[in-house]
């Protein structure tokens, strides 16, 4: 039996960035870079007017008001070239256009009369203004974007700028999911006596692709060595495998010997936690093994504090942990010594302070509460007890941006 932070170490410790893929620019999006990105070009990649107005010679414009005669027009994506502000004289500029030769100022067309032939400044020309210089923002060959960024909208904007339709990114783990057990029948059936219906499959698919993994359901391990032969020859070509149920000491719990015929390596089995006592954690060659107990709840709650983080480090995350911040709890919990309890809890916030209440007297009781806690509450092995108004540890185990 190992610790609860243990477990969560060694787990890290035996998993590392998958290969890189170049996607497209949207497809990156929550993915994370695998190269530094060095700027193709200048940006600007010209000198541009940061206003519409004109483009003038501020030594022209020493005594306000003073009218200068419009010789042309540059808007957005027009050329420059051949184009001059000659003395007296003023060119009509629209944001972004690049500036013509001769010219040290624009002046808004705000500050002005908006004259179409002759324009009337009407504000004092500082020379420079509204002037965007080439290379101010970056200049080319920056790193603009570093390796391990968590791609977002600001850092596709710099991508797409620097003219990159494929991205390099961590690739995203293959997970093949196993569920044992005789008694589970696949959605769509009416179970009959004694049967359940396989929902540990879809609740970890789901789990899977919210950590920025590709399920691939292999299917039901029936409670025989056979069953499980054929099933597990065939997740050990994933990724990382993922079972459900069967690693108990219990007469039809065959995941773990049938893994260790096949050549796995169990690193550990047992952990001082609760729920989730049972969960196993194997390697085979390079593919993680992560071997969860069949009660729903703790399946979920297993998947969430071991098999996530592994997932995100296999896509190249650094930060895997979900943060903990602290909460004040509303109910009373007391707990056995020696084993971190996962308890699930609903927040709430009044005057600034967050607020935990459990929403399970049971701890691995599948019923609604499952959905409806937002947070799990991480009590530490040492604790016995905690009473209402007690300050304890909570991490979200949703994607409950808004909350946060
Ligand atoms: P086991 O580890 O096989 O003893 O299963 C523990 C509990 O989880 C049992 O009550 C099972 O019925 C339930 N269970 C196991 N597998 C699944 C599954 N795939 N979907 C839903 N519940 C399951
Ligand atoms: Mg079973």
């Amino acid at each position: 039996m190992v610790s609860f932070e243990e477990a969560r170490t060694t787990i890290l410790a035996h998993v590392q960035p998958l290969g890189v893929e170049r996607v497209h620019v949207l497809e990156a999006v929550g993915r994370v870079l695998a190269e530094d990105m060095a700027a193709a070009w200048d940006m600007p990649r010209w000198d541009n007017a940061a206003m519409d107005g004109y483009a003038v010679r501020a030594e022209d414009c020493t005594s306000i008001p003073c009218c200068l005669r419009v010789t042309g027009f540059l808007p957005a994506g027009a050329k420059a070239d051949g184009l001059t502000v000659e003395p007296g004289c003023a060119i009509r500029i629209m944001t972004g256009a690049p500036v013509p030769c001769g010219c040290d100022a624009i002046v808004p067309v705000e500050d002005t009369d908006n004259g179409a032939q002759e324009v009337t400044l009407l504000q004092p020309v500082k020379k420079g203004r509204h002037f965007r210089f080439q290379g101010e923002d970056v200049v080319a060959g920056m790193t603009y974007a570093r390796s391990g960024t968590i791609i977002r909208a600001p850092d596709i904007h710099l991508l797409a700028t620097f003219g990159m339709a494929l991205v390099p990114v961590y690739r995203r783990p293959v997970v093949a999911i196993i569920t044992t057990g005789d008694e589970l029948v696949e959605l769509g059936n009416v179970p009959g006596p004694g049967e359940i219906i396989n929902s540990n499959t879809l609740s970890l698919a789901a789990a899977i692709k919210e950590a920025g993994g590709i399920p691939r359901i292999i299917g039901i391990a029936r409670d025989n060595p056979e069953s499980h032969r054929k099933l597990l020859t065939e997740g050990l070509k994933a990724d990382v495998l993922i079972t459900s149920a069967g690693v108990s000491a219990g007469d039809h719990d065959f995941v773990r010997d049938v893994l260790e015929e096949l050549g796995t390596r169990q690193i550990f089995w047992k952990v001082a936690m609760k729920p989730g006592g049972p969960t196993t954690f194997a390697m085979h060659g390079s593919t993680p093994v992560f071997c969860l107990p069949g009660n729903p709840v703790s399946t979920l709650i297993t998947f969430e504090e071991f098999a996530r983080p592994a997932l995100l480090r296999m896509q190249g995350y650094r930060m895997v942990h979900r943060p903990l911040f602290k909460t004040v709890l509303r109910n009373e919990i007391r707990k056995k010594p020696g084993k971190v309890q996962i308890a699930r809890v609903c927040l709430k916030r009044e005057e600034g302070r967050w607020y935990a209440s459990l929403a399970s007297k049971r701890e691995s009781a599948l019923d609604e509460t499952m959905a409806d806690a937002m947070a799990y509450a991480v009590l530490p092995a040492d604790a016995t007890c905690f009473k209402a108004g007690d300050e304890v540890d909570v991490h979200f185990h949703g994607n409950h941006i808004d909350l946060v």
